[in-house]
């Protein structure tokens, strides 16, 4: 049995040195190393020899087993690195091609639109501002003239970090903002006035989900302070920013409308853009209600140190999520926080 062994051992190591190809290397290994090559089949008889004998000459067929694969595989590498040479030297070969594309990366629509409503904004004299999506109770209810006992707060369906055992209606309590008002707060807070700055931003309600309705989204406030400020100057800038985002100018009108940040206030309607006459999406109404805005309620300026005296201001806030649904005729808002790919991807890049 050793004198075998020995002998394979011989053979294999010189079958390996004299293979040129991956074909007469995997004959090699199939031939000795296989179910039914020649070193497996000493290893299976064994059990055939006396007991005394059996672990020295396992351990021999082991010894040349592992010799063997060692030579194969380091063949193996020494010809796929040959034949990696030859083809990189040969004919044909062009190093200045381009490789195979990756696939590209595109952005989001919301933050599509939010970049492009940004750059709108930046070239009327706006600033960006930004502010916490985890937010006082106070710049995110009392600031706005929300007190502890209006229906509003009810309404926003809050999600509250600070458990209710907890909230001692002082303002300190912390919540998800539920919209992106408390930035106007701060904004004002900071840089006093005058002041234009547009805050866009993520939102958080504690919704039943359905095509219209998500927990999380998205949302992009504006406010202007500055002396003689009214109306007029609101409705060109409402104006001016939904032709922005529709691309083309769209008939608008002001009904009166009840947010407690705001006296008057108002809601801005556009004409549908999809009908002539009626539709799904208008509610064969033939108005779309796009934006909620109004003259800033002096209590507003004044909790930021304003005086409302010498100052006023507006202030409007546009649904972006649902302005990019309008825009794209998107028919379900929960298409946004999906992650799915297949929707990303028709979007332009
Ligand atoms: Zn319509």
């Amino acid at each position: 049995m050793r004198e075998r062994l020995e002998e394979l051992r011989g053979e294999g190591l010189a079958a390996v040195e004299v293979a040129s190809t991956e074909d007469d290397l995997r004959e090699v290994e199939v031939g000795l190393l296989g179910r039914k090559g020649g070193i497996t089949a000493a290893l299976k008889a064994l059990g055939k020899l006396p007991p005394e004998e059996r672990p020295l000459i396992g351990q021999l067929a082991n010894e040349v087993k592992v010799a063997i694969q060692g030579a194969i595989d380091v063949k193996r590498s020494t010809l796929g690195q040959a034949a990696l040479s030859a083809e990189l030297s040969g004919e044909g070969f062009d190093a200045t091609l381009p490789g195979p594309a990756l696939p590209g990366g595109g952005q989001h629509p919301i933050q599509a639109i939010t970049r492009e409503l940004e750059d709108l904004f930046l070239s009327m004299g706006f600033r960006i501002a930004d502010g916490p999506e985890v937010e006082l109770e106070e710049n995110n209810f009392d600031a706005l003239n929300i007190p502890t006992d209006h229906p509003a707060r009810e309404s926003h369906d809050t999600i509250w970090i600070t458990p209710e055992s907890q909230r001692q209606g002082d303002g300190r309590g912390v919540v998800l903002r539920t919209h992106t008002s408390p930035v106007q707060v701060r904004a004002l807070r900071e840089y006093g006035a005058p002041l234009r700055v547009v805050a866009p931003g993520r939102v958080f309600r504690q919704e039943a989900l359905d095509a219209t309705h998500e927990h999380t989204f998205h949302q992009m406030e504006g406010l202007v302070v500055d002396k003689g400020v009214g109306v007029g100057h609101m409705l060109h800038a409402m104006n001016t920013l939904i032709e922005g985002v529709m691309g083309r100018k769209l008939e608008t009108r002001l009904r009166p409308g009840f947010f407690p940040f705001v006296e008057p206030g108002f809601e801005l309607d556009a004409r549908c853009p999809f009908c002539q006459d009626g539709c799904s999406v208008c509610k064969g109404s033939r108005w779309i209600e796009l934006m909620p805005g109004g003259l800033v309620h002096p209590h507003v300026l004044e909790s930021a140190g304003v005086d409302s005296s010498e100052y006023s201001g507006y202030a409007f806030g546009l649904g972006l999520s649902r302005i990019v649904m309008l825009r794209y005729g998107i028919d379900d808002i929960r298409w946004f926080m999906s992650g799915s790919l297949d929707f990303l991807r028709q979007f332009p890049a």
